[in-house]
Formats: C-alpha cells, sequence, structure tokens
C-alpha cells in the first residue's frame, strides 16, 4: 500500500486511539502517530494513574480507620514505591490492550512526532504519508503561569507529581478544579499536610454552587486548609506568599491551573479533535469527538458529564443552580445519610440534588459515594427527555446509592 492512508490521525490518546479503531471498523486504511506512549494524556498523565493512586490512599485511609467496621490494624506500613509499582503495572496493562486493539485493527502505528505538511500530507521519521483525510488529536499540556512556572523540583505540574519517589510532608495545591481537588485529597488520606489556594470565590468554580460548599465543608473536616478568592504573589527560596499577605513554606507546589491545547496554529482542512479542539478538556468528551468525526453519531455536548474523584465523589449533568432563573425551576435534595447502603459502607456525607422544569430534569448534582456511576442514570434521563413521571415508573434496587434518585423524584 505504500504511505497512502484512507486517515491519518496524529496523537494516541482517547482522542486518536479511538478514531483509529472506529475508522477501521469502518475498513478504512489507517495510519497513526504517536510520538510518546500510546494512551496520551489519559492513560499515562492523567485519568488512570491518579486514580490509582488516589485508591492506593482509600485503602491507606480505610485500613487506619478500619476500627469502626471491626478491622483493627497495626502497624500499618505506607509503602509508596509499590504505591507507583501497582500504578506503573496498571498503565502498562491498559496500554498493552490498547496495542494489541489497534494490531487487530490493523492500524499502522508509527512511533515519532508528526508535522503537518498540508491538508493530505504528514511527515514524520523523515517519511511522507499521504492521507486522504488527516485528523490532528495532540492533546494538551499543563498551564504555564508567570511567577509559577514549573521548575520539577519545587513547582511541579500534574506531570512531574507522579514522578515523587516519596511522599513530601506537606504541599500547596494552586487550583482546586477537578485536577487539584483530586490530588489534594491524595495527599490527605496520605497523611500529608495539604493547603490548596482558590482564585475564584469557591473551590471547584465550575460546580453548582451547593456542590462548591459541601466540598469546602468536606475539606474542613478533612483538615484541608483552604483560601479562596486568593492567589499567589510570589514565590522566592521555597517561601510562598499569598495575595493576602500570609507566607506558607510548603515541602512542594503543585500547580494545576489548567491545561493548553497542544499544536494550536490550525491548518485549514485539517480536523482537530480532543483536548487540542479547545473544548472541554476530558477523556469522555475526546472519544465522543473521535466518535462523532469518524461514525457521525451526534452528541449533546452540553450534556457532558463532570467528575471529582475522592471520597465522596462529586459529580454532575447538566444546568447548576446558579444558571437558572428564580422561580423557573423545581430542586429537590436528598442526603445520602437516609440511605441504608450510606450506612452499611460507612459513607454517609453528601446529597443527590436535582433541578426540575416542565417535568424534566434539567440538572443534577451529586455528592455521594458513586456518583460517578450515578450520573449517567440522570444524563441518559435529561438527554431523552424523560419526564419524572416516567421515571418514577422505573424500579431501583435496594439498598443502593441510587435510591437516592428516587427519592428525589418524588420531592419535586
Ligand atoms: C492529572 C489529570 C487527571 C485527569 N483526569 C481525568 C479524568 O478523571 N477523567 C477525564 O475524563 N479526563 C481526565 N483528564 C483529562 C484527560 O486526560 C484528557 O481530556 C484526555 O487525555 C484528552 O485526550 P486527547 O486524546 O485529546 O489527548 P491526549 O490524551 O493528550 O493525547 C494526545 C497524544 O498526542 C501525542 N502527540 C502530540 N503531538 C504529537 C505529534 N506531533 N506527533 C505524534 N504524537 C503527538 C501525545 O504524545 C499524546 O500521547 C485528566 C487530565 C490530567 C492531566
Amino acid at each position: 500500500m505504500g504511505n497512502n492512508y484512507d486517515i491519518g490521525i496524529i496523537g494516541g490518546g482517547p482522542a486518536g486511539y479511538t478514531a483509529a479503531l472506529h475508522a477501521s471498523i469502518q475498513g478504512k486504511s489507517v495510519v497513526l502517530f504517536e510520538k510518546d506512549k500510546i494512551g496520551g494524556v489519559c492513560l499515562n498523565k492523567g485519568c488512570i494513574p491518579t486514580k490509582s493512586i488516589l485508591h492506593s490512599s482509600e485503602v491507606y485511609k480505610q485500613t487506619l480507620n478500619g476500627e469502626i467496621f471491626g478491622v483493627r490494624a497495626e502497624n500499618v506500613v505506607l509503602d509508596y514505591s509499590k504505591i507507583i509499582e501497582r500504578k506503573n503495572k496498571t498503565l502498562e496493562t491498559l496500554r498493552k490492550g490498547i496495542e494489541l486493539a489497534l494490531k487487530n485493527a490493523k492500524v499502522s502505528l508509527v512511533n515519532g512526532e508528526a508535522q503537518i505538511k498540508n491538508k493530505n500530507v504528514v511527515e514524520c521519521n523523515n517519511e511522507v504519508f499521504n492521507c486522504s483525510k488527516i485528523i490532528c488529536a495532540t492533546g494538551s499540556s499543563p498551564k504555564i503561569v508567570k511567577g509559577l512556572e514549573f521548575d520539577n523540583e519545587f513547582l511541579l505540574s500534574s506531570d512531574d507529581i507522579l514522578n515523587l519517589e516519596k511522599l513530601p510532608k506537606s504541599i500547596l495545591i494552586v487550583g482546586s478544579g477537578a485536577i487539584g481537588t483530586e490530588w489534594a485529597r491524595i495527599f490527605n488520606n496520605f497523611g500529608v499536610e495539604t493547603t490548596v489556594v482558590e482564585l475564584a470565590e469557591r473551590l471547584l468554580p465550575l460546580a453548582d454552587v451547593e456542590v462548591s460548599k459541601r466540598l469546602e465543608r468536606i475539606f474542613k473536616t478533612n483538615k484541608i486548609k483552604f483560601y479562596t478568592k486568593t492567589c499567589v504573589s510570589e514565590v522566592k527560596d521555597k517561601k510562598v506568599t499569598l495575595s493576602n499577605g500570609e507566607i506558607i513554606e510548603p515541602e512542594i507546589v503543585l500547580v494545576a491551573v489548567g491545561r493548553t491545547s497542544n499544536n494550536i496554529d490550525k491548518t485549514d482542512g485539517i480536523e482537530y479533535i480532543g483536548d487540542v479542539s479547545g473544548e472541554i478538556q476530558l477523556a469522555h468528551y475526546a472519544v465522543k469527538q473521535a466518535i462523532e468525526n469518524i461514525e457521525g453519531i451526534k452528541f449533546e455536548k452540553s450534556l457532558t458529564p463532570s467528575v471529582v474523584y475522592g471520597a465522596p465523589e462529586i459529580a454532575w449533568v447538566g444546568r447548576r443552580e446558579q444558571d437558572l432563573e428564580e422561580g423557573s425551576y423545581k430542586k429537590s435534595m436528598v442526603l445520602v445519610s437516609s440511605l441504608g447502603k450510606a450506612h452499611c459502607d460507612g459513607q454517609t456525607d453528601g446529597f443527590i440534588k436535582i433541578l426540575a422544569q416542565d417535568n424534566k430534569i434539567v440538572g443534577a448534582h451529586i455528592v455521594c459515594a458513586e456518583a460517578s456511576s450515578l450520573i449517567q442514570q440522570l444524563a441518559i434521563a435529561i438527554q431523552n427527555d424523560i419526564t419524572i413521571d416516567k421515571l418514577k415508573e422505573v424500579c431501583f434496587p435496594h439498598p443502593t446509592y441510587s435510591e437516592g434518585i428516587f427519592d428525589a423524584l418524588f420531592k419535586l
């Protein structure tokens, strides 16, 4: 076949590999260029490694606090190198799975940095590839902020933080978006003195106001120190001066203030999907964009669920209360502490909140164990215009957290 392909895809993250697999199923010849490791940020530096370390931190915390469940452990040892080893093994297993799927799908994988020459030509490793269509899925990188430039030693990015060989005694996290909040919970679980600085009025600024307020309460309960409406004014000799005049001396700083699209000089005729598109920077959004591009299956972008991991999980979809005009909607709130399952699991903190208009759900905001899965039921209901009366006809299993959704329907 030479170097002629139906589709050339640059970037082997969720956007790129999903596009490659779906195009191949459609009988297209596909070449996929990846300069680093297959799986992209999601698998190698983002979603998966953080959740693996988070899980270890939760096991550690649960082991320390097992006595209330009748399980007493003595001399609990935290071996951070084992945690990293397990994380790396998990990544390797998943990476091999994607590589095998690409191989089985007969996608040609080229390891190297690709360059778009024009709308039909890619150059990589000094070879030219002619492609009828080119998709650019080159992802994003940690945003660099003036005065907080990464030095890989004291001021760390979300990439650098994965390379720690041992846990610090204290950490300052700049930014309380999903990445900052997850890492705050991880370090807190490990017993690291954790402080978060957020420029916005509230933690997790993109969430519903009540979710942000609850997270602030959760942080307080867990002794995670935080400052809102505050930024870093200066960093000098490992001393961090905040805009309120306070000086903090953490062992390290994680700067998690957002991400910047890679290769933003866009070329006409090239299709951009995933983080590089500059739209919602989430793996499931990247996957849906890829499927939309290849299969033509449209999706409702405004109904992309957001999830923040940790205990309790936080997830939301649709409209937030602050987006709706006062008096134009109904609201119901069920406390997780009213659910049997929550008491069995010892996870009673949080709520399930539903916003509705005209007998239909328009937004859902969940702070609860398993929120990452629960939110999907509500996304399906909203996207398919299922009325609240119809949802009341559905049978929810007991004892589950999903019963909270069922109870919430009757309060609307
Ligand atoms: C710490 C962290 C935690 C996260 N957690 C979550 C989460 O829980 N859930 C969620 O949905 N999202 C999460 N994300 C976001 C998620 O990782 C991204 O939205 C997702 O990876 C975007 O996929 P992508 O395919 O667009 O790009 P990427 O995953 O960034 O992949 C792009 C790929 O392109 C390659 N590339 C770039 N330029 C070239 C070139 N010129 N030639 C060849 N290859 C090239 C790169 O090496 C990379 O492998 C997290 C991100 C971070 C940083």
